[in-house]
């Protein structure tokens, strides 16, 4: 579609966009994407780029999967909208939560519909505040977090992030929160420490803060088991089941952040499976629908539910809902989805494929560029660092991230520059040959940034 010309074009480039160099962007326009098919996208050019990062970690059964319209179009027949306040309820929504509860670990049974992982970990905040204050322990509000954490960006959801410009910007948090360190062994573990040691010291850091802050204060351990987009971080061995333990021990609710993990993504349903926990309460969004629609749900424990239940019995109900909430069109589309996921075995494939990919990923360790490569199933990061040895960063001015993630641009692929390292996350239908076609395209762009480092004079 050639937008050149339109109002369109006009307001596109005009309207501020998030994490977008708004000046930078006024000159340069954006990139815009027209269409999507399998696991391609084009843009308005009609160039094709392999979606490496499942457009912003999400789009489960490809760009163009005819199920998730029909069930969108037959929804839109049925039932288009209705709201899920004052014990009203459809059926796309109960079949959903059901399926859900199907899928997810034994003990989460019951379902709370967002329309976004933000709101999704707000909710999960003001559920865990009002069902303490329903044990009638109003002092156990705060919430242990890690440096690097993504939860979100509205103003109690990005409180939980951990990345420092959400926070210095908007003088963040606004809720009760600590952040630990982030469980990233290569960047964090010390100098002669073993792994072993890095956890055992990063639990001894939880434990030590429950105490120092006092376990009667801290409400809830939040957590994505790999982190996402602070860029694609594995945790150390027997880090969740150690969290896990320490949670039980000080009576804290542990949530498990699988906005990024959950369906899927590492080759198991749900990231707690990866890492033998459970969680007392789960936020799922993104591949739930392929982001065909906006949906985010919180699954909680029997525990959880029931002492919001009986509060909401004596005291007052859970004031808390959106007028999208369970949106009965979206939940269609995420029930489709979920079947399809299901049937065409995509967490299998997921594991398969995503052993190739990262074994095909390995080889890039010796790109001179590279410091890391990390990942599991189908979600990874590369790494660049100036010093491979001494793992020195460049210099951040450099902005060699977003640099490389051009140069795969320019090769056909979107990544996600993260820093300076570039994050995969293909959709989950993507075949062998596409993940060696994926790498061998990112392999390209890191010859072309090194080329570039050298033009410019910096190595
Ligand atoms: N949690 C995690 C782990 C996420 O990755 C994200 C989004 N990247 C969110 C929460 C927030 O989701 P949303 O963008 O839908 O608000």
């Amino acid at each position: 579609t050639d937008l050149s010309n339109s109002l369109a074009a006009a307001d596109i480039a005009h309207s501020l966009h998030p994490y977008t160099n708004a000046r930078a962007h006024e000159d340069q326009g954006p990139m815009i994407i027209s269409r999507g098919e399998g696991i391609y996208v084009w843009d308005s050019n009609g160039k094709q780029y392999i979606e490496g990062m499942a457009g912003l970690w999400s789009v489960a059964v490809g760009f163009s999967e005819p199920r998730l319209k029909a069930a969108a179009l037959a929804q839109m027949d049925e039932l288009p909208y209705y709201h899920t306040f004052t014990s009203k309820a459809h059926a796309p929504q109960i079949r959903l939560a059901e399926k859900l509860v199907e899928m997810s670990p034994e003990a989460l049974t019951k379902v709370f519909f967002t329309n976004s992982g933000s709101e999704a970990n707000d909710t999960v905040i003001k559920m865990v505040w009002y069902l303490n204050n329903a044990l009638g322990r109003p002092q156990k509000k705060k919430f242990l977090a890690r440096n690097k954490a993504y939860h979100g960006v509205t103003v109690a959801s990005a409180s939980l992030t951990g990345l420092p410009g959400n926070h210095t910007d908007f003088d963040l948090p606004a809720i009760p929160v600590t952040h630990l360190t982030t469980p990233h062994y290569w960047r964090f573990g010390a100098q002669g420490e073993s792994e072993a040691q890095f956890t055992a010291r990063l639990l001894k850091e939880i434990e030590d803060t429950i105490l120092a802050e006092g376990p009667e204060t801290i409400a809830a351990f939040i957590g994505e088991p790999v982190m996402g987009a602070g860029g694609v971080i594995l945790p150390p061995e027997g880090y969740w089941e150690g969290v896990a333990a320490l949670c039980k021990k000080y009576d804290i609710l542990l949530v498990a952040d699988e906005v990024i993990n959950g369906f899927g993504r590492l080759g198991t349903t749900f990231g707690c499976e990866s890492f033998g926990f459970v969680p007392d309460i789960m936020v799922l969004s993104k591949q739930i629908s392929s982001s065909y629609m906006p949906l985010a749900a919180i699954l909680v424990s029997d525990a959880v539910y029931n002492a919001i239940a009986d509060n909401s019995a004596k005291i007052g109900t859970f004031g808390h809902g959106y007028t999208g909430s369970g949106h009965p069109v979206a939940c269609a589309v995420g029930l489709e989805n979920l079947k399809i996921i299901e049937e065409r075995d995509l967490v299998g494939n997921a594991a398969r494929v995503g052993a190739v990919m990262q074994a095909e990923l390995a080889r890039l360790a010796d790109h001179p560029l590279v410091g890391e490569v990390r990942g599991t199933g189908l979600i990874a990061a590369v790494e660049m660092v100036a010093d491979k040895a001494a793992r020195t960063p460049f210099d951040a001015k450099l902005k060699l991230g977003a640099k490389a993630a051009e140069f795969c641009n320019e090769q056909g692929l979107i990544v996600r520059a993260i820093g300076d390292a570039l994050a995969l996350c293909p959709p989950l239908i993507v075949t062998e040959d596409e993940v060696r076609e994926i790498v061998a395209r990112m392999e390209r762009a890191l010859d072309a940034t090194q080329a570039w480092l050298a033009a410019e004079g910096v190595i």
